[in-house]
């Protein structure tokens, strides 16, 4: 008998071995760099709120130049977009683990002034703002985590109100874009950025309790997935029609041989042919990439930047479709073959994270909110993150008044949206890790 003790001993000791092997020495995930520098940012957003509980595009520099010495300076951002730069740092805001506790006081009061901007068809935007449903989008999104994470039940009205103003901007094409007064909707009627924000507040909105009509959310994930180039099926199909039609041309020509040197020459010509229609097969195969408003197509870019920020150096498109597809947990046990090319399409950013033409924080912030489902493979997770935490640690400021922010003239989209987009968008990606954006299966 006291022989057993031991061996049960021994036993123990290697099934703990066995565990520590298989499980315990998995690749590490730390995120204290993304930590850090999202409670930076966050200190940041929580100095550079207005007295009235939003955050300003083009003035937030009077903020600084009341409280500190030097304002932040840079580019500013657009003065019309308020609502949908207060929805961002709020949505930021809520991401952090001391949303309820530090930062409930800032939340509140920029909660209840996006609630005070809402009209009487339940728009949030500037209704006379051709590009508001933006605005209203990422706003429907802010008042729905609210209620889920925050518990503010008074907010369920104003958010049912923007839910339905929401459906009703749906376009022909069952996603969304721009106002129906403005030029751009006439060339096109649905783009899968817009759609992106509009998909994540409707499946928020679902999550906070709010009945959502599931044809209206199914409508509009389905643009998205037209949106992508994610079925090689007619690709292959095209290969192959053009493969059989050089071999039929292959065999008239052997027929009519008569052995001179141009009928043997057009043989062989017919051969090579043959030969590299079958090795470009393979290439014809689907690129897994969401089109801003064609299948498989590229993202957007504001003309003057897109030197700058070349379109071939972002998925911003992809990762906001993917991460739509992924938005509710359970519904799948596995990545099904579109998610893992379109997975793939994203990861293929990871060399470029440092390459300063590759610098598009929106397409960031997706792919951060993609690789954190659960069924995307850890791995992958973990090398996204570390990428990220690494060239976020180089970018973001730590000097002075701007000490948190990050300067919106590095970014493909900073013109457009200034130091506070550019602070609040990058302050969720740090934090999609958390898993706080995701909307459990109801
Ligand atoms: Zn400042």
């Amino acid at each position: 008998m006291p022989q057993v003790a031991p061996r049960r001993w021994n036993l123990t000791v290697f099934a703990l071995a066995l565990f520590f092997v298989t499980i315990g020495c998995r690749e590490p995930v730390d995120d204290t760099r993304l930590d850090v520098l999202a409670a930076d940012a966050i200190d940041w957003l929580v100095r550079h709120q207005e007295p009235d509980g939003f955050w300003s595009g083009a003035a937030f520099d009077l903020v600084c130049a009341e409280e500190h010495d030097e304002p932040c300076g840079g580019l500013a951002g657009s003065a019309v977009h308020d609502v949908g730069l207060t929805a961002l740092a709020a949505l930021a805001l809520m991401a952090s683990p001391t949303a309820d506790s530090d930062l409930r006081g800032p939340l509140d009061q920029a909660l209840e002034w996006l609630v005070a901007q809402q009209d009487s068809t339940g728009n949030l935007g500037l209704a006379d703002v051709f590009n508001h449903t933006y605005d209203h989008a990422i706003a429907t999104l802010a008042l729905a985590r609210a209620v889920r994470l925050l518990g503010r039940d008074d907010l369920r009205a104003p958010l049912v109100d923007a839910v339905r103003y929401l459906r009703e901007m749906r376009t022909p094409r069952l996603g969304w874009r721009y106002a129906d007064f403005s030029v751009e909707m006439r060339q096109h009627a649905s783009d899968s950025s817009v759609t992106a924000w509009a998909v994540h507040a409707l499946l928020a909105a679902q999550q906070a309790g709010i009945a959502i009509e599931q044809d209206v959310l199914a409508q509009g994930l389905r643009f998205l997935v037209n949106m992508t180039d994610d079925d090689d099926a007619q690709a292959v199909a095209d290969a192959e029609e053009a493969i059989e039609k050089a071999r039929a041309e292959l065999t008239r020509l052997t027929k009519l041989h008569d052995d001179s040197a141009s009928s043997a020459a057009a043989i062989s010509a017919q051969r090579s042919l043959i030969q590299s229609l079958e090795d470009e097969a393979p290439r014809a195969k689907a690129t897994g990439r969401t089109g801003y408003f064609e299948r498989g197509g590229l993202v957007s870019r504001i003309d003057a930047a897109s030197e700058l920020f070349p379109w071939s150096k972002s998925e911003a498109c992809t990762a906001a479709a993917l991460s739509c597809r992924l938005g509710r947990v359970g519904d799948t046990e596995h990545l099904d073959e579109a998610h893992e090319l379109m997975l793939a399409r994203c990861l293929e950013l990871l060399p470029d994270v440092g390459n300063p033409e590759a610098f598009d924080a929106y397409g960031w912030h997706y792919v951060s909110v993609a690789v954190a489902h659960p069924l995307v493979p850890r791995r992958d997770a973990v090398r996204w993150r570390d990428a990220l935490a690494t060239t976020l640690t180089e970018l973001q400021r730590t000097d002075g008044c701007a000490r948190g922010s990050f300067d919106p003239h590095r970014f493909a989209w900073g013109s457009a949206g200034g130091r506070v987009y550019q602070t609040a968008i990058l302050a969720l990606a740090a934090q999609a890790h958390r898993g706080r954006h995701l909307n459990p299966a109801p």
